[in-house]
């Protein structure tokens, strides 16, 4: 009865008798090497995984929405805030490359892997002048500054999206807590999360990213 490195050790070139052949005394022992490399490996991939909990969490919000259908239903809304025509458009897919090219990279961080902005770092958590906010991303009409309320968290918070079409919520669960993610329907853009501590008419509160917005002000 042999085993597999017994077997490799008959078979090898100058071996003469079972067991461990003569080595070459400036090269480690094969099972060394292994073990260093193996331990090397242990650190990188636990290195790694904690890096990959965090993006595999991010990751989730955004893959959540990719099995969505190719065309959506979106509101069109002029620069001067006035409500078009509802459309029906095809899907903004872009590769990584190409999103990283067209966006800095915490408006990339924030819309296309779901990361969150420093509170109070943002531009518009502050502003209060009358307009509407495009995304970022592809320019869809997401929220009015007459929605607009000072949430008193450091991000611009909303009670309401400029059209219900044009936001898609989704369940979160990343960081092991319940939340819904909102996301851009025409491009998947991770926007920030809504809650139900918001103020009247809707109670609700649309905590966003100014990273994922695009003020445009109206005259
Ligand atoms: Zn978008």
């Amino acid at each position: 009865m042999f085993d597999s490195d017994s077997d490799r050790e008959k078979n090898a070139p100058g071996a003469v008798a079972p067991g461990r052949p003569p080595q070459d005394v400036s090269a480690p022992p094969v099972d060394t090497r292994r073990r260093a490399f193996l331990g090397t490996s242990a650190a990188l991939v636990a290195g790694l995984a904690v890096w990959s909990w965090r993006k595999n969490s991010l990751l989730r919000v955004v893959a959540a929405t990719s099995a969505e259908p190719k065309e959506v239903t979106v509101v069109l809304f002029s620069d001067a805030g006035q409500r078009l025509n509802k459309v029906g458009i095809a899907r903004v897919i872009k590769t990584e490359d190409e999103w990283r090219k067209q966006l800095s990279e915490n408006a990339f961080d924030i819309t296309r892997r779901a990361d969150t902005e420093i509170a109070f770092s943002g531009k518009y958590w502050n502003l209060h002048g009358k307009g509407l906010y495009r995304c970022i991303c592809c320019d869809n009409a997401l929220f009015d500054s007459s929605t607009k309320f000072e949430s008193g968290t450091g991000w611009p918070s909303f009670w309401a999206p400029i059209a219900a079409e044009n936001v898609t919520e989704i369940r979160d669960t990343a960081f092991g807590m319940e939340r819904t993610a909102v996301a851009c329907t025409e491009c998947d853009a991770h926007l920030g999360h809504v809650f139900d501590d918001g103020p009247e008419p809707t109670h609700l509160r649309y905590c966003m990213n100014s990273a994922s917005l695009r003020f445009v002000k109206q005259t």
